[in-house]
């Protein structure tokens, strides 16, 4: 009979995970896609460390890339100026960008119009792709 290993695995060992606090984190397996709403901000999906998906991964090769060094983020020089703040500061508009990497997906909306969503300068997540080798930094929990 087939031996099987059991491996350990949650999210506090994933390699896509940002720890939060003792025990809480967040998955930053996937950039965000376009919404329909304008200067939507995106918010990673937050996950208990002992939470786990089939996703789950050991170790990969460098890290998660912050949004400030990837090609797919785009940043107006003064920064997003919205309608509504939502619940971050001036501050944290003055340094937030758009997040470009997916094309938005066909709607059973006539007419949809796309948006692309709002992350932070220090955001990140590992869809993303380095303009330059220093500024990747390591997945630090
Ligand atoms: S949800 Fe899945 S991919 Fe995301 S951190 Fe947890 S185990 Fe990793
Ligand atoms: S790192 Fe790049 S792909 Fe990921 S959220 Fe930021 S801008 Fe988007």
């Amino acid at each position: 009979m087939a031996e099987h290993r059991f491996i350990p695995a949650d999210c506090g060992t994933c390699a896509f995970w940002k720890r939060a606090n003792e025990q809480g984190g967040s998955c930053r397996r996937y950039a965000p896609h376009p919404v329909g709403s304008v200067n939507e901000v995106a918010h990673w999906p937050r996950t208990h460390e002992a939470d786990l998906c089939g996703e789950w991964s050991a170790q990969l090769d460098g890290g998660r890339v912050l949004c400030r060094a990837c090609v797919y983020w785009r940043h107006p020089i003064d920064g997003i100026h919205p309608l509504q703040r939502e619940d971050q500061s001036s501050d944290w508009w003055s340094s937030a960008g758009h997040c470009l990497r997916f094309a938005a997906r066909p709607s059973s909306e006539p007419g949809f119009r796309a948006f692309w969503r709002v992350t932070h300068s220090s955001d990140g997540c590992f869809e993303g792709k380095r303009r330059d080798l220093e500024r990747r930094v390591p997945n630090e929990q």
